[in-house]
Parts: C-alpha cells; sequence; structure tokens
C-alpha cells in the first residue's frame, strides 16, 4: 500500500487537488477536516468538542484525529493506498502515524506539499468563504489565526520529512492545472 500525505498551509489547494489524484493512484482520500465537519453536521460528542475549537482556528486533539485516521486504516479495502490530507498537522501526530504504519509493517510514501505565500492564503480562503460558507472561513482573525497556527504547529514537519528523505515541494500558485501537471509529475515516480 501507498501513503501519500498531501501537506500544505489552509487554503493552499488540497482538497482541490485531492480528487484528481486518489482517481489517478487508485487511493482512499482522508482529510481530516472533511471528516471532523461530517462529525459537526451529525451532531456527535466528538463533533460537539470539535466545532467550538474548529471556529476558533485551533487544531483539535492530536488523539481525535489519530483515532479518526486509525480506524480508516483498519476498514480499507479495494485501493491502492491513501491519501492523507491535512493530517499529520503536528510532530505527535506525525510520529503516531509512523507507530500506526510501522504496525502494519508499513511506511509513508511521500509528502507533497503544495506551498504558496500567506497573502495568497488570505486570497484564497476569501474566495472559498463565499462559495463553501464554513465558519472558520469567514473571519479574517479566524483565519490569521490558522496561519499563525500552521507556522508554528505544522510547519515543523517540513524539517522532519525532509531530513527522512520524503518530503516533495510543489508550487502550488498558478492555475488548477499547473498544479495539478506539477502534483502528478513528482507522484509519477514515487
Ligand atoms: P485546502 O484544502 O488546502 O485548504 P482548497 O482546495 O479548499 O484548499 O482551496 C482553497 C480555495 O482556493 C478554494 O476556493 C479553491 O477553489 C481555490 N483554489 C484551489 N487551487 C487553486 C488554484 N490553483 N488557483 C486558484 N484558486 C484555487
Ligand atoms: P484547511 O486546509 O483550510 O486548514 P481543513 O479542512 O484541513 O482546512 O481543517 C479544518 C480544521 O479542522 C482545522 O483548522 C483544524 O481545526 C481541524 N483539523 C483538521 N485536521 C486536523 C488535524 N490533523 N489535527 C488537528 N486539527 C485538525
Amino acid at each position: 500500500m501507498k501513503y501519500f500525505i498531501l501537506f500544505g498551509p489552509p487554503g493552499a489547494g488540497k482538497g482541490t487537488q485531492a480528487g484528481d489524484m486518489v482517481k489517478r493512484y487508485s487511493l482512499c482520500h482522508l482529510s481530516t477536516g472533511e471528516l471532523l465537519r461530517h462529525e459537526i453536521a451529525l451532531g456527535t460528542p466528538l463533533g460537539l468538542q470539535a466545532k467550538a475549537l474548529i471556529d476558533a482556528g485551533n487544531l483539535v486533539p492530536d488523539s481525535v484525529v489519530e483515532g479518526m485516521i486509525q480506524q480508516r486504516f483498519e476498514s480499507a479495502s479495494g485501493i491502492e493506498g491513501f491519501l492523507l490530507d491535512g493530517f499529520p498537522r503536528t510532530l505527535e501526530q506525525a510520529e503516531a502515524l509512523d507507530q500506526m504504519l510501522a504496525a502494519r509493517g508499513e511506511k509513508v510514501t511521500g509528502v507533497i506539499s503544495l506551498m504558496i505565500p500567506d497573502a495568497l492564503v488570505h486570497e484564497r480562503i476569501a474566495h472559498r468563504a463565499l462559495i463553501e460558507g464554513r465558519a472558520d472561513d469567514a473571519r479574517d482573525e479566524i483565519v490569521q489565526n490558522r496561519i499563525a497556527t500552521y507556522h508554528a504547529k505544522t510547519e515543523p514537519l517540513i524539517r522532519f520529512y525532509h531530513q527522512a528523505g520524503l518530503y516533495h515541494e510543489i508550487d502550488g500558485t498558478g492555475s488548477v492545472e499547473q498544479v495539478r501537471e506539477r502534483v502528478f509529475s513528482t507522484m509519477d515516480k514515487l
């Protein structure tokens, strides 16, 4: 099985690119953000706990997302691998992922990192706010907090995966099609 991580700041285009990636490589798309929004829509206890944190632009506890991922790994069938979108987001999550995979005799195949400058993050999230109506996209101070959280807690993963020889950075600026071509030309080699 292949285990790809789709990495990047909020609004980098991860969700946008994920659909074509999973089709081309027969992967199961696992977006922790989408899974959490689904729990919120269902009104589960986990969703209620997550909602306040997400709406404020903070991360949910590591144990919550790790549990969601572990559960999906166990129930997978008929696929070539996984595309982890928005997970891991902390060093603790990255270490937990390594342990989950080691227990299955597997390891991370590669990290596809979509990189855009902070100014473009603001632009893209403002665009998404008009279309998707997410509460965490609606207010500038929340978006600022998510960007700050990304720099403080998620960016250290770049070094972690770079040292492991797994980090592949892709220019996330330009059109959706241009980014898709860059992603495919990197993933075709992995
Ligand atoms: P992420 O999943 O990384 O948070 P999304 O895929 O939701 O990001 O993209 C954020 C917003 O930017 C969406 O409104 C999306 O339509 C738009 N978008 C994504 N990629 C591009 C691109 N290459 N050019 C212009 N807009 C884009
Ligand atoms: P974006 O790509 O725009 O940051 P996501 O859909 O990936 O949006 O995530 C939305 C929110 O869900 C995050 O701001 C965070 O509160 C929560 N979340 C998603 N994935 C994780 C994760 N791996 N760890 C902790 N919180 C997460």
